[in-house]
């Protein structure tokens, strides 16, 4: 069976990480969180991309394609060959940009399906306030008032373009992502069971 995506797009603290983790609880989803596949990189020892991973993290940028793209399908394959029956994946906070989207196609074009984008659409405001309040104890190095601002342009002047495309392409399921949890979830649940 070929990996069917679900790309989970929207703004830094839109709630992508949040609300995967309630869709793997009733969903038969594995969540593979881009940002955190390349933390873990840059915490592996002996790692040769752990200080280029971390000043992009720093500055809000993203990362070259070839390291997350290695990233991602190595947890793909490790994930089906444990259990082939998990051959869904929420891929979230990927693709942030035209590397990453041209990274994807040529590596897994044909071998996967994107069966849409999950676009929780929220306020660069909204956005800020939740990771500001996030940094108090997430020990992130980018939930900071300077990394932030690096950040959303990088959302606003990157990410944007890419949902668009899928946008044209009639893939994009949209949910408001400023309000809470459990409103938002119901949102994710009802396209969900929809999408299959
Ligand atoms: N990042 C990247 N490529 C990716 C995903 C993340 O380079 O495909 C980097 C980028 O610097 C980004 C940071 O990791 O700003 C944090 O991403 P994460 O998805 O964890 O942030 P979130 O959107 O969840 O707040
Ligand atoms: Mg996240």
């Amino acid at each position: 069976m070929k990996p069917q995506v679900v790309f989970v797009l929207g703004g830094p603290g839109a709630g992508k990480g949040t609300q995967c983790s309630k869709i793997v609880e009733g969903f038969n989803y594995t969540h593979l969180s881009a940002g955190d596949l390349l933390r873990g990189e840059r915490a592996r020892d002996g790692s040769e991309f752990g200080q280029l991973i971390d000043s992009y993290i720093k500055d809000g940028k993203i990362v070259p394609v070839k390291i997350t793209i290695n990233l991602l399908s190595k947890a793909m394959e490790e994930t089906m060959q444990k259990d082939e029956k998990k051959f869904r994946f929420l891929i979230d906070g990927f693709p942030r940009n035209e590397d990453n989207l041209q990274g994807w196609k040529d590596a897994m074009d044909g071998k996967a399906d994107v069966k849409f984008v999950l676009f929780f659409d929220c306020s660069n405001e909204v956005c800020i306030d939740r990771c500001l309040e996030r940094g108090k104890s997430s020990g992130r190095t980018d939930d900071n008032r300077e990394s932030l601002e690096k950040r959303i342009q990088t959302y606003l002047l990157s990410t944007r373009p890419i949902i668009e495309q899928y946008e044209k392409l009639g893939k994009v399921r949209t949910v408001d992502a400023s309000r809470s949890v459990d409103e938002v979830f119901a949102d994710v649940k009802a396209i969900l069971e929809k999408e299959g």
